[in-house]
Parts: C-alpha cells; sequence; structure tokens
C-alpha cells in the first residue's frame, strides 16, 4: 500500500454512506447499484478515464448483469458480438458456441475496448448521483470500531484530503489495498503464470458471425489470445510461465513479436500486423485473500482475488461480486450495523456464493495447458452433458442454479483417465507448472523497459 499521507489542518472531511475505491468494473458497478438505492456514494479513481486496460472479451452472463445494470444498450453501441470462443492446436482450430450451453438463450456477448467500457460504466454511475473522483488516490483507511472510517485520499496535485464513511469498499484491482493493508493476501498455491501483450492492426479476422470470437492458442510456454474489437485492432498477448519472461533479454515489443514466432498458427495469422501501441507486460498473478469483508468494509473484483484470464472470467466475477456485494451492504446499512458480528449470515452466503463459482473457474483454469485438457477441449463430447456444461462454465453460468455440478464431475473424472493415459506428456507439464511456481515475478514492465 501507498505511504500513509498525514492530514493536515487544511485537508477538508466529508462524510459519506459508502466510499468506493477503484474506478474499474467491480468499484463502477457497486456504486451504481447502491446510488440507485439512494445511499449516498462516494467513488474516488486514481487514474482519469477513459484509461488503458487490459481485458477485453466479456462472458454472456456478463449481457443480463449489464441491461439490470442499465448499460445494456451502450456496451452494444461500443462492443463487437462475441459468440464463442475457437480453440487452436496442430493446425486444427474448434470453436465453442455459447448457444450450446445447458441454458440456450444466452447466445452471445460483446468484445469491448476496456477504455471505452471502464468510461460507459463510471460515467453512468455518475449519472446515478454517485459522486465520482478521478485523479485522486486512497493512501489510508483507518477503521474505528463503533464509529465511521477515515479515508486519506491525495489527489494529483499531491494535495490531502479526508473522508468519513460508514462502509468501505475495496475496488482497487490488483493494488490490492485493503488485502495488503490486512495481511491476508495470498499467493496462490496452485497457479502463478504472468502475461505480455499489445494491440496490433493488420490481424485477419474470422468471417461472418464468428468475427468477434476470441481465439485461444497453446505454446510450450502457455497460451495466447486473440481478441477481435469493433475498431478492426485486435488484442494478442501470451500468458506464460513466468520463469519464460523472465528470460527477457530484450526490450518488450521485441519479446512480445518473438513469443509470437512460437507457434504457427499464430505467427502466419500475425504476419502482416503492426503493434499499434507499446506492449506491455505484467506479473503479479494469481493470488486471493484469505478474507473478503470485516467491520465496515468489503473486497471486490480483483482486489479479491485474481486468477489466469484464459476463460475471461475477470470482468464478470468483478461485477457479478460488485452487484451481490451491493445487495448486502444495502441491507446491513439498512439494519443500521455494519459489523460482521451482526451480519454474520448474510456475509458468510455472499463469501460461500462467490468462492463457489470461483473454484469452477480455478479447476479448468489451473489445467488448461495441460495434454488432457488440451485434447479434451479440442475433441469435445456431450456425453452426459459434458460438453453443455463447460458452455456453461465458459459462459460463467456458475453461480445460479443451473446443473453443471454432474456433467462437470464426470469431464473431471475423464480428465484424470486422460492424465493417466498421456502420463508422460503429463508428468513433463507438471514438471514446468513446478518451475513456474518457483518463479517469483511481481512487477509491471512498460515497452522500452
Ligand atoms: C493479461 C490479462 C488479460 C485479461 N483478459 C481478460 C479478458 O479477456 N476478459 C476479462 O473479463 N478479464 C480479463 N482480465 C481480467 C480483468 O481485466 C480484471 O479482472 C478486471 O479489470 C477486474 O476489474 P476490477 O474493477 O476489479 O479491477 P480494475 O479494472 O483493475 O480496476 C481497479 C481500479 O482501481 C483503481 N485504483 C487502484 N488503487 C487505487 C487507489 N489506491 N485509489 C484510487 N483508485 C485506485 C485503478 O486505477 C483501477 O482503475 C485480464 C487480465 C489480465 C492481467
Amino acid at each position: 500500500m501507498s505511504v500513509p499521507v498525514t492530514p493536515t489542518a487544511s485537508a477538508t472531511s466529508q462524510a459519506c454512506d459508502v466510499l468506493v475505491v477503484g474506478g474499474g468494473p467491480a468499484g463502477s458497478t457497486i456504486s451504481a447499484f447502491l446510488s440507485r438505492q439512494g445511499w449516498n456514494v462516494v467513488l474516488l479513481e486514481k487514474d482519469r478515464h477513459p484509461r488503458f486496460h487490459i481485458g477485453e472479451s466479456l462472458l454472456p452472463m456478463n449481457v443480463p448483469l449489464l441491461d439490470r445494470l442499465g448499460v445494456l444498450d451502450q456496451v452494444k453501441a461500443i462492443g463487437l458480438p462475441k459468440y464463442g470462443a475457437e480453440f487452436n492446436d496442430n493446425g486444427v482450430t474448434l470453436t465453442w458456441y455459447f448457444k450450446d450451453a445447458l441454458v440456450k438463450n444466452r447466445p452471445n456477448t460483446y468484445e469491448v475496448r476496456r477504455s471505452e467500457f471502464d468510461h460507459v460504466l463510471i460515467e453512468h454511475t455518475r449519472t446515478l448521483g454517485t459522486e465520482v473522483h478521478e485523479g485522486v488516490r486512497v493512501t489510508d483507511v483507518e477503521f474505528r470500531p463503533g464509529q465511521t472510517a477515515r479515508v486519506k485520499t491525495q489527489d494529483e496535485s499531491g494535495n490531502p484530503r479526508q473522508w468519513e464513511t460508514r462502509y468501505v469498499v475495496d475496488a482497487t484491482g490488483r493494488d490490492t489495498l485493503l488485502a495488503n493493508r490486512f495481511g491476508v493476501k495470498q499467493r496462490n498455491p496452485e497457479h502463478n503464470s504472468s502475461a505480455v501483450f499489445g494491440h496490433f492492426s493488420g490481424v485477419p479476422r474470422r468471417p461472418g458471425l464468428d468475427e468477434g470470437n476470441i481465439s485461444i492458442y497453446w505454446f510450450e510456454h502457455g497460451w495466447y489470445w486473440m481478441i477481435p474489437l469493433k475498431d478492426g485492432a485486435m488484442s494478442v498477448g501470451a500468458v506464460c510461465w513466468p520463469y519464460y519472461l523472465k528470460s527477457r533479454s530484450k526490450p518488450v515489443d521485441e519479446f512480445l513479436w518473438d513469443t509470437l514466432q512460437l507457434n504457427p498458427m499464430v505467427a502466419e495469422r500475425m504476419k502482416d500486423a503492426k503493434l499499434l501501441a507499446p506492449a506491455l507486460a505484467t506479473g503479479n498473478f494469481s493470488y486471493q485473500a484469505r478474507t473478503m469483508y470485516g467491520d465496515g468494509w468489503l473486497i471486490v473484483g480483483d482486489a479479491f482475488a485474481f486468477i489466469d484470464p484464459v476463460f475471461s472470467s475477470g470482468v464478470y466475477l468483478a461485477m457479478n461480486g460488485a452487484e451481490r456485494g451491493a445487495a448486502v451492504i444495502d441491507s446491513m446499512l439498512k439494519k443500521g450495523d455494519v459489523s460482521v458480528a451482526g451480519n454474520r449470515a448474510l456475509l458468510r452466503n455472499y463469501e460461500r456464493t462467490l468462492r463457489r463459482g470461483l473454484k469452477w473457474f480455478s479447476w479448468f483454469i489451473y489445467r488448461i495447458t495441460t495434454p488432457a485438457m488440451r485434447r479434451m477441449f479440442m475433441h469435445p463430447r456431450n456425453a452426459f452433458h459434458m460438453e453443455e456444461a463447460v458452455l456453461s462454465l465458459l459462459s460463467a453460468d456458475v453461480f445460479d442454479k443451473t446443473p453443471i455440478a454432474r456433467p462437470l464431475t464426470v469431464f473431471k473424472m475423464i480428465y484424470w483417465v486422460a492424465t493417466f493415459w498421456y502420463w508422460r506428456e503429463s508428468l513433463a507439464s507438471w514438471r514446468q507448472r513446478q518451475r513456474a511456481w518457483n518463479t517469483r515475478l511481481d512487477y509491471v514492465w512498460k515497452s522500452g523497459d
């Protein structure tokens, strides 16, 4: 966390019901739902929108959520329809279509430029009455039992300010403000990866309705994504084991280009591509906070947990946690008691629901580069509704009543059989994962570094 700022005599103090730290999808969503309930909400964002953010691919379950939020038409206007996810391996291309999931009425979602999407969300919450301040960084939070919390901030000119709030929401993304503050951030014990990425022009798209589908490819050090955007650009990146990224001995742009040559299918599709802006790389992947709430505070979105983005789950997980979190906070504020002791069942139920969804994603995500999983994704079978259930997972339909548990358990059993069947390759892949786990890479590079 940043160095705490000592408030000066000139620092003004302002009161609110809920203070939300961070104006990404999680922060804007929770603010919007709470403002709509009539609470006095302040949202503080250290950057200024529109600003770059990676993570452009949404999931079908985002669509009803965006509708409930009241921004679906605006997102449709900036987004490219996405009907499925395409997997590529050894010269073969196979597309999984969302229309074939267990619930058939959510056939598509959207690819969005995040600078535009996040801007739509933060402006929307402003129109609902949230007091939004951009260019304001939260530097310290002081929780005082039985009293309002005191939040200290600094604007871009270095001016300090102080806020008093009944409730604090940490939506700071991978800055993980409160998880750091309380020392509850845990490195994921099962997974570790990093990424290098950029936006390109000149990358061929798929024809017709497939134009907006995400493409996934594997390579020896991880996997690649290609996400087509409405304006013709393509977001392209590689999620790779940290030891590979650590081996970099050249500028990030060059390293990304070299990485894209490691799979012939990717190299062919990128042959006329041009990088539109400097490439970026990031390392501090895969963590989870031990707890997501306390007396007068809640952590939502990436500030609570981050998992590998292979299933494009991050934005939905952040917004879903935020929507459910808003209902929990609304209920506590109405009761006039924001303590854990006074709301144990409510908070436990919230946490259980979110962790269950995260667990379904994680099991698949941690194994996505294994030889058995690659084969199963390239040769889908619908016996016991397995294919439909995997599509429900790919649509993020993992939080409610869709009956995914049985078919996904069968899928898991077949996965284990396949793992033993291809035991030599599986062992090599397991060793690579161990090596990845042992490599720490906790910083973010910019082009030219
Ligand atoms: C390589 C990569 C690829 C990804 N691809 C996808 C994808 O295709 N699809 C998908 O759904 N997800 C993807 N994700 C994940 C997705 O980007 C995140 O899950 C999502 O942005 C989480 O939203 P959030 O609101 O929790 O956090 P963020 O979007 O990170 O928002 C946090 C906000 O808090 C602000 N902030 C931080 N600290 C402070 C502070 N102290 N004071 C004030 N403001 C602060 C930040 O400036 C930021 O605007 C990807 C992630 C990575 C790294």
